[in-house]
């Protein structure tokens, strides 16, 4: 079998590694194979970009955790009907399905805007990052408010 580019190139570099295993941390030292001798698992040469919290990141998580409080209290009150028989009040149920439509909308119009997002200046950035954090807070509440103030 004809090796890749990339398997010669891997098999080189581990041919002078002296370090851990990426997949059991077992020590490896100057092996001549792809394979860990220890967990068997496939090593492989690669650049790799190392994390960064990014204000667009941030922000997508407020998104994404907005929506899961939406159908976290959506979920209550169809506990609350299966358990107690609660009657479905659709002036509590409606608010969170909306929010639901528009957080998922917003969500996918914020990932196409992400090579947008790195470009944002530091304080721009740092603003988004915050208004991320408080996202999920600030629509628990709003909601939250909205059902105790139409009890
Ligand atoms: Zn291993």
């Amino acid at each position: 079998m004809k090796q890749t580019e990339l398997e010669v190139a891997t098999l080189v570099f581990l041919e002078h590694y002296d370090g851990p295993c990426p997949h059991c941390s077992s020590h490896l030292k100057r092996i001549h194979s792809n394979q860990c001798s220890e967990c068997g698992g496939t090593l492989a040469l690669s650049l790799a970009k190392p994390f960064r919290c990014t204000p667009w990141l941030l922000f997508t998580f407020g998104l994404i955790s907005s929506i899961g409080v939406c159908v976290d209290q959506l979920g209550l009150f169809f506990a609350a009907r299966l358990y107690q028989g609660s009657p479905l009040v659709w002036k509590w149920i409606l608010p969170e399905l909306i929010l639901i439509l528009g957080l998922s909308a917003g969500l996918v119009f914020w990932w196409k805007l992400r090579v947008w997002a790195q470009g944002l200046g530091v304080g721009w950035g740092r603003a988004i990052g915050l208004a991320g954090i408080l996202m999920p807070l600030f629509w628990f509440n709003v909601l939250f408010w909205a059902f105790v103030l139409t009890l």
